[in-house]
């Protein structure tokens, strides 16, 4: 139980990773007081909303990039609670094919003790068009169902949540209380929230076709090349989940492109890269169900799980402070994960869990 008196934290930001955040901390600290703060919500026309990513994600893990130390160990760890998630339903096994236009080598394939049931595709079993390909059984879930029962289990651990947007730390800091934390879970709001103002976040436009598509079963993307970084264009897609035969087609990567309307002549150039790939898709009953746009919330840099001690209030608030008020206040960052938000989700909340103990010092 908690009192009006324990450690209050201010989670800004209620997507995957601040819902994620929340859940693991408010699991592990159940005598602090919680509070997800957040301009959008994961509940009713919110999930429609474009002004935030969570809801547009395919989401499945797929390998993104090079291999690297900390992502590898953080998404190692979702996607192994992601595969412990299978019986509940939220989350599902997909089979997947990758090709590739290069031979492969053991740099390349860096995942393949991280995801399941992983094969090198024999020649024959190579598409034309690509050189290579491995298949491997990774987990797909559909952020509609999966954010809100995130914030279900936020709800029964008695976290409150509060529909607002916050401009500045400050202000955060104020909801928190002086003796109070924040996480910072605001992806690329941290661009203008004063205080952070990274301006190495950015978005990468992501346009896709959500559709009924019942024979597509299996994860396919390529051809890609071996650094697996789309360019431009990204062909991909994943089965959900439920509801039964739902598919996200994919799709483009945008660097930098704010733009968030509807190409159709994009539309028509997935369809059709995405019906030489999947051949499932031609079935007679396969329905257009949406076209979406999201933005992908990513950092030059990479992503940034990181504390920080602020002196507050901030000078940058123009706030007339009277001298020798200023207080430490700590927060700690969690944004910028671009493609990959829900693929590191739980690693990135036990590196927040991790950098809350350390210190807060419990
Ligand atoms: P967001 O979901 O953007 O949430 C940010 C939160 O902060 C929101 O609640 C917002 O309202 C709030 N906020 C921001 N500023 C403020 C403020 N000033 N005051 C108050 N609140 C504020 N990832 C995968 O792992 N697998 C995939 O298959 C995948 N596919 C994708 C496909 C597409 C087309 C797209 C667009 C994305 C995909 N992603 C995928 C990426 C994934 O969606 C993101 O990495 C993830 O959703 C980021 O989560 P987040 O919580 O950091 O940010």
């Amino acid at each position: 139980t908690t009192t009006s008196d324990a450690p209050h934290v201010v989670v800004l930001g209620a997507g995957v990773i601040g819902l994620s955040s929340a859940y693991v901390l408010s699991e592990r600290y159940p005598t602090h007081r919680f509070t997800i703060v957040a301009r959008d919500l994961p509940e009713e026309s919110d999930l429609t909303n474009q002004a935030w990513a969570s809801p547009w994600a395919g989401a499945d893990w797929s390998p993104i990039g090079d291999y690297e130390e900390k992502k590898y160990k953080r998404e190692l760890i979702t996607f192994n609670k992601l595969w412990d998630m299978i019986p509940s339903g939220l989350v599902r096994i997909l089979p997947s094919r990758i090709c590739y236009t290069d031979p492969l080598d053991d740099a390349h394939i860096w995942y393949k003790d991280l995801v399941r049931d992983f094969r090198v595709l024999k020649p024959e079993e190579v598409p034309a068009g690509a050189l290579t390909g491995v298949a491997f059984n990774t987990v797909s879930l559909n952020p509609q169902l999966y954010l809100p029962w995130l914030k279900g289990e936020s709800d029964k651990r008695g976290v409150n949540f509060v529909r607002k947007k916050v401009y500045s730390i400050g202000e955060a800091a104020e909801i928190a209380g002086s003796k109070g934390v924040v996480i910072n879970a605001t992806a690329l709001g941290a661009r203008s929230l004063i205080g952070v103002e990274d301006k190495a976040v950015y978005p990468i436009r992501g346009q896709t076709i959500l559709a009924y598509a019942p024979d597509c079963q299996e994860f396919l993307s390529y051809p890609l090349g071996l650094s697996s970084i789309p360019t431009g264009e990204a062909t991909y897609m994943i089965p959900r989940p439920a509801p039964p035969g739902h598919v996200l087609i994919g799709g483009t990567y945008q660097e930098d492109s704010w733009d968030l309307s509807i190409n159709f002549d994009t539309a028509r150039n997935i369809w059709n890269r995405c019906l030489e790939l999947a051949p499932a898709l031609r079935n007679p009953e396969t329905k257009i169900l949406g076209h979406n746009v999201g933005l992908r919330p990513a950092r030059r840099g990479g992503a940034r799980i990181e504390a920080e001690w602020f002196k507050l209030p901030l000078e940058s608030e123009f706030l007339p402070t009277p001298e020798g008020e200023k207080y430490d206040f700590l927060v700690i960052h969690a944004y910028g994960f671009g493609p990959a938000g829900y693929q590191g989700s739980w690693g990135a909340a036990e590196e927040v869990a991790e950098l809350f103990k350390e210190h807060l010092k419990l």
